[in-house]
């Protein structure tokens, strides 16, 4: 027998998990849906067509301090928040790439630590995300959550999917259901791009046509990475305070920018725009598909809705294609 959670009992339901977690969610404010922790009276959007950040900042927090100095002492600060979040199954896609790439030969104990403290619900709706061209690649999008909730109209069809997901299970919220519940939609998405040829085409270099033309377009200003769910470069720097003693902070950044392969000497191996926009690229579609077997978007297209300068990476790619 299906469990199910009424629409009209999502905010109890939301209530019962804020007892033993702090609970983020996208909510409404100002107009803009963003990921935040759950205050009572806000609006839940749980099938929102798009947020400027981006839920990795759970995992990969802008900012976060690594350690603590003072004289000779050090200290890592203790992470001991234990969150839920909801999140829409491309999100929780993307999440499931940055568990490998953090996860992976180089296991990074902060992205871990809180991973660990986190329980993921992943939605599915009928809502597409804006932008979006998530059906064109090749994802299952059944990865990166513990809960899977499947908006079936007046009701979520909740399911556990891992042994922190089924403590979510135990609210008197949910309940088995007698009522036949429209079928959840299949979101095995049929590949349609080629990223054989995209990858062989982007292994050419950044000397190729296409990227001496979009430099000319874009700004390498990096809000496509910074609002990208899976774009994870950051700058690690130690920050002192005059009285001495101060943190070693590690901050988001990104490959667009025109100082991130700036080394000592002034030497820049990627100073040219072409050449940064040709590597994230390059980063995204070939090296992640040769070195995890798939790409490094999930579609989302969110740096397409925020791009200042209305650059389509879903067309660039399709260009990468023929
Ligand atoms: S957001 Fe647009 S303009 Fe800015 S770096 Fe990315 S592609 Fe270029
Ligand atoms: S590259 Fe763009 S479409 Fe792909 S996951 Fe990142 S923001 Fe979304």
């Amino acid at each position: 027998m299906a469990l199910v959670l009424e629409k009209r009992r999502l905010d109890e339901y939301l209530s019962w998990l804020s007892r033993s977690f702090t609970v983020y969610a996208p909510v409404e404010r100002d107009g803009l849906v963003k990921f935040d922790g759950r205050s009572s009276g806000d609006s839940v959007v749980l099938d929102y067509d798009t947020t400027n950040t981006p839920p990795k900042f759970l995992f990969l927090p802008h900012g976060e301090c690594m350690l603590e100095f003072k004289g000779e002492k050090v200290k890592v600060p203790a992470v001991d928040e234990r969150f839920v979040v909801f999140m829409n199954s491309v999100d929780a896609e993307a999440v499931s790439i940055l568990d490998e790439v953090f996860g992976g030969e180089f296991n990074d104990e902060y992205y871990a630590r809180r991973r660990a403290n986190s329980i993921i619900v992943a939605v599915e709706s009928e809502v597409k995300m804006r932008d979006s061209f998530d059906e064109e690649l090749d994802l299952k999008f059944k990865n990166g959550f513990d809960v899977l909730f499947t908006d079936c109209g007046d009701c979520y069809l909740v399911e556990a999917k891992t042994a922190k997901g089924k403590k979510l299970m135990k609210s008197d919220s949910i309940k088995e259901t007698k009522k036949s519940i429209k079928d959840r939609r299949n979101f095995i998405k049929d590949r349609k791009l080629d990223l054989g040829k995209i990858s062989a085409f982007l292994d050419k270099g950044p000397e190729q046509k296409i990227w001496q033309d979009l430099a000319k377009e874009c700004f390498a200003c990096g809000i496509c990475a910074y609002v990208c769910p899976i774009c994870h470069c950051f700058d690690v720097q130690d920050d002192v305070k005059l009285e001495g003693g101060g943190c070693r902070k590690r901050d988001w950044d990104s490959c667009m920018l025109a100082d991130f392969a700036l080394v000592a000497g002034g030497v820049n191996f990627r100073g040219e725009r072409h050449k940064r926009i040709h590597n994230w690229y390059h980063h995204k579609f070939a090296r992640a598909v040769s070195e995890r077997g798939r790409p490094d978007c999930v579609g989302c297209g969110r740096c397409i809705t925020y791009c200042p300068a209305k650059i389509r990476i879903h067309e660039k790619i399709r260009e990468c294609e023929k």
